[in-house]
């Protein structure tokens, strides 16, 4: 079936509208309309080429809120005109060892992303959520609560869960010192998610407006990471550290932060690292770790957990065709915190 959708051509040009092919639905498949989609940093970093191996043309999107439209014959799980999510990923191998523990993310023949990924139901490449519809197995379907502004629920589905999923692997619980550094899209969910688990959570961020908006969100204390006094009087004293920073940076000041045995875990920087100072994690026993998403019982459960403690991303609505402009202000960090897409805007 034919969709409407946005893809990039290639690497250097605009986004632009695109009819592209959905499979049909097949027997395990659900049709959503898509009502809402977030607008993540990958998105760009894959309509850019800037990871390598973006396949053009490329429908971005990974953020996606719609209604069921049609199931399959083997789908007893959703119905028709139910909410339902669909995140980072919509297929995986099934059988290796990650996915039998629920961590499709970690599939050991690679999980199918959302969009950019070889489709191994219908080959091709995955297009993502800029589009009017998508056909996903029923297995990489989320269940939405209609409690939530359905439109500030599309950023857990890649913001959230990349959040919430480090938080719980490494235990953060009522009383924790837990430390958020960056406040961005993943920053801001970091700050949410935490605190509603019950920790003392403290922003760390270089700028002091940041800062402040951190304290809107739910923030208990603020720590000025260019302030070294500031920062010296803090040192060993975290008992988690969630690093957002996008980009490649120094980590060694944060690492002197952790307690004996924390662990600073980062989930936004795909990038090397500059050097990191042995010394810094061996006199305390101390750990930096990786995190991506998480699987799809653990979005689920990230799911719930939000409908429950009333937690939404801090969004901007964008039309469609503003893609580009917002591209270049998700890039300056000028959003607070995620774009979405108002769907409708794409078909009118
Ligand atoms: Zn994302
Ligand atoms: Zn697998």
């Amino acid at each position: 079936m034919k969709v409407a959708a946005y893809a990039a051509p290639s690497a250097t040009e605009d986004l632009a509208p695109l009819d592209i092919e959905r499979r049909a639905v097949g027997d395990n498949d659900v049709l959503v309309d898509i009502e809402y989609c977030g607008v993540c940093h990958s998105d760009i970093h894959t309509a850019r080429n800037d990871w390598g191996g973006t396949q053009y043309p490329i429908v971005p999107g990974h953020e996606i809120i719609g209604r069921v439209l049609e199931v399959g014959k083997g789908v007893s799980e959703f119905k028709e005109g139910q909410l339902v999510g669909v995140g980072c990923m919509v297929d995986s191998c099934r059988h290796c060892h990650s996915c039998e523990e629920d961590l499709e993310q970690y599939c050991e023949e690679g999980l199918v992303a959302t969009y950019n990924s070889e489709d191994k139901i219908s080959g091709g490449i995955t297009q993502g959520g800029y589009s009017d519809k998508i056909v996903v197995d029923k297995d990489f379907v989320l269940s939405v609560s209609e409690k939530l502004d359905t439109k500030a629920v599309a950023p857990l589905l890649c913001a959230g869960i990349t959040t919430y999923s480090p938080l719980r692997q490494w235990n953060v619980k009522e009383g924790d010192k837990v430390g958020v550094i960056g406040l961005g899209g993943l920053g801001h969910m970091g700050v949410k998610l935490a605190k509603a688990m019950g920790a003392h959570v403290v922003m760390i961020t270089t700028s002091p407006d940041k800062g402040k908006d951190a304290k809107r969100l739910g923030a208990d204390e603020v720590l000025i990471s260019k302030d070294k006094d500031a920062m010296k009087q803090q040192a060993n004293s975290f008992d988690f550290l969630l690093n957002t920073v996008p980009v490649a940076h120094d980590v060694n000041p944060y690492v002197a932060l952790l307690k004996r045995d924390a662990t600073m875990v980062i989930v936004g920087a795909i990038a090397p690292l500059p050097e990191i100072h042995g010394g810094g994690l061996i006199m305390q026993r101390k750990r930096i770790a990786g995190s991506l998403i998480g699987g799809i019982k653990e979005t689920q459960e990230m799911l719930d957990f939000c409908a429950e403690h009333n937690i939404v991303s801090d969004v901007e609505m964008i039309d469609m065709e503003n893609i580009n402009d917002a591209y270049e202000r998700v890039i300056k960090s000028d959003v607070k915190y995620r774009f979405v897409i108002d769907m409708k805007s794409l078909t009118q």
